[in-house]
């Protein structure tokens, strides 16, 4: 029989969930709100058990979640969300549900581990070992893979939460986050961008400076990756990145902010090529998880 897998993209504000096998054949496909846990896990074990009587057994399920998480297998709270100020999600066990109602392997990353991992088997990171994926959205959030693996670590990157150097003038703005407040994701997330300029990002008209202010704001967050990671290409997903007006911006301010410094051609003369927009538009998630679940049900 042929294989079928199982994808979730457990966001904070809509979870999407599909079954498939890959880019050429992601067969069915629904969203909806985030609401309380039991609701919400409860929905999504819906959506299988209905998809299984339509298209067959699944092998397996793969999840990409907001966090943060716990990715420790040997960990008691392994599968969990941990402690997320979202109300109601603090200490839930998001893998477990699913493998009591399906009984098959689950595998489980950051939301933008697993983004970066679609983006690396069928998108814009194929072929490279070192890369981040970063979602500017409601949060901003950064995962990839390091030397061909996912990047965990201690717990797992939350490069979001980077602090960045606050702007002087009329335009100074202490950011939002309520860790932080002027970290990487409480300045230039689309609630930060809502909250500095009294209007929705989408509505800032083209000429705003808000727009140079924001382009900034990212290359001084994407700078410090690059030194640190050493990536061999930057993807820049999220709603806030659909303003494309931001990209040739991004690509002057990091090569001037480096100043010559890292001397590769893929910085000093193909930058456009460097950082660059997700291969699989707002789809990077959803087909990472389908390949973690394809993993996973390899690995067991
Ligand atoms: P999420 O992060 O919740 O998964 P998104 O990536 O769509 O969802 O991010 C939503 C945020 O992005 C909102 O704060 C919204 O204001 C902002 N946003 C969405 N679309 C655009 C756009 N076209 N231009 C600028 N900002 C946008
Ligand atoms: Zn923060």
């Amino acid at each position: 029989m042929s294989p079928l897998f199982g994808a979730i993209e457990a966001g904070g504000t809509k979870f999407v969930c599909a079954v498939g096998t890959g880019p050429a054949d992601l067969r069915d496909k629904v969203r909806f709100p985030t609401t309380t846990p039991e609701e919400t896990l409860g929905k999504t074990i819906d959506y299988f058990k209905q998809a299984e009587v339509k298209y067959g057994k699944l092998d397996s399920i793969g999840i990409a979640c907001f966090g943060p998480v716990d990715l420790n297998l040997g960990s008691p709270t392994y599968g969990y969300i941990t402690s997320t100020p979202k109300p109601g999600w603090a200490n839930v066990d998001v893998v477990g549900p699913l493998k009591d109602a399906f009984h098959i392997p689950v595998g489980f990353d950051t939301d933008v581990n697993v983004a970066g991992y679609g983006e690396w088997r069928y998108g814009a990171a194929q072929g490279l070992d070192t890369f981040i994926y970063l979602t500017i959205g409601t949060g901003i959030g950064g995962g990839g893979l390091v030397n061909g693996k996912m990047l965990h670590g201690l717990v797992h990157p939350e490069m979001g939460h980077i602090l960045l150097p606050l702007e002087a003038g009329p335009n100074a703005f202490t950011g939002i986050c309520p860790f932080h407040g002027h970290c990487f994701e409480g300045l230039a997330s689309g609630p930060a961008m809502k909250a500095r300029w009294g209007v929705p990002a989408e509505t800032l008209p083209l000429d705003h400076e808000a727009w140079k202010i924001e382009a900034r704001t990212i290359s001084v967050a994407l700078t410090a990756y690059i030194v640190i990671l050493s990536p061999q290409r930057i993807l820049l997903g999220g709603g806030v990145m659909q303003q494309k007006q931001l990209f040739p911006a991004i690509h002057q301010e990091v090569r001037k902010i480096l100043n010559g410094y890292v001397q590769s051609p893929q910085i000093t003369e193909h930058i456009a090529d460097y950082i660059v927009e997700p291969g699989l538009g707002t789809k990077s998630g959803i087909l990472g998880a389908i390949a973690l679940a394809e993993d996973t049900a390899k690995q067991s």
